[in-house]
């Protein structure tokens, strides 16, 4: 009888659902200003540049335990590739590097594996995955995770990817990027070598050199309307497109 009982009142509480949402539960965060200089990872639009150099402040955001699952999960692999990597003849000191081209990047902070570089030109701060000289030829190293199925057919860089390599390769005068996509699911590596054009050299140059001439004046760049979904600048961002509607109304 006793057995029964106890059933039941167990069957009363769901455990499982209070976990899932202890997980699952959003803590607000603070809206943040970042760094006033451009980050080669969020080149997709122009204008979300513009408003990280001009030092706008991010929307607050929530977080919870599962939504930084991927992140952190990305920079856990990005250490562990990057110190098997370290271990092999193929790995560049970075630092080295820039010191031998007399490349025009400051060195800011070295973390691990990664280096944290400024260029004053482009007014661009990165961190670096990693280089590697293969056989003569230099590489930027770029590691990104992703969902086991995209990585399955992967057979070369995501479009989405494309503006942070050429600038790397731009900024570091390499023509190589070593692009390294690793699937979630069984973690095993897919190496992707691309070689960067003269003409994809430039194209970044003048992308990079428009937002920093038109950062105040952000209706002469371009947007990216996939983007906004995912923007940590859309509440500012289309309240400055708004009031310029306003006032081209006004002014006839
Ligand atoms: S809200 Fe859209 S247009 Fe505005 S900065 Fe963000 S991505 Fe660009």
């Amino acid at each position: 009888m006793k057995y029964f009982e106890d059933k039941q009142e167990r069957a009363k509480f769901n455990a499982g659902a209070l976990l899932s949402a202890l997980f699952n539960e959003l803590k607000p965060e603070d809206p943040v200003t970042r760094s006033q200089s451009i980050s080669p990872s969020g080149l997709a639009c122009q204008v979300a540049s513009a408003w990280k150099l001009q030092g706008i402040q991010t929307d607050p955001t929530a977080e919870s335990f599962a939504s930084r699952s991927f992140a952190e999960c990305g920079e856990d692999r990005h250490a562990r590739i990057q110190a098997f990597l370290s271990q092999t003849p193929y790995w560049v000191d970075i630092e080295e590097y820039i010191k031998k081209k007399n490349l025009d990047l400051e060195v800011q902070e070295r973390q691990g594996y990664e280096v944290l570089l400024y260029s004053p030109k482009y007014h661009a701060r990165f961190r670096l995955d990693g280089m590697l000289l293969i056989d003569g030829v230099y590489y930027v190293l770029e590691i990104k995770t992703e969902r086991q199925i995209a990585n399955d057919q992967r057979q070369e860089p995501a479009e989405k990817h494309l503006k942070q390599g050429f600038s790397y390769a731009l900024m570091l005068e390499t023509d190589w990027i070593m692009w390294v996509y690793e699937g979630r699911d069984y973690l095993s590596q897919k190496p992707i070598p691309q070689r960067v054009t003269k003409e994809e050299k430039a194209a970044i140059s003048e992308y990079l050199l428009d937002i920093v001439q038109y950062k105040d004046t952000p209706e002469k760049l371009s947007v990216d309307k996939k983007s906004c979904g995912s923007c940590e600048y859309k509440t500012y961002c289309r309240a400055y497109f708004k009031e310029l509607k306003k006032e081209a109304k006004q002014n006839g």
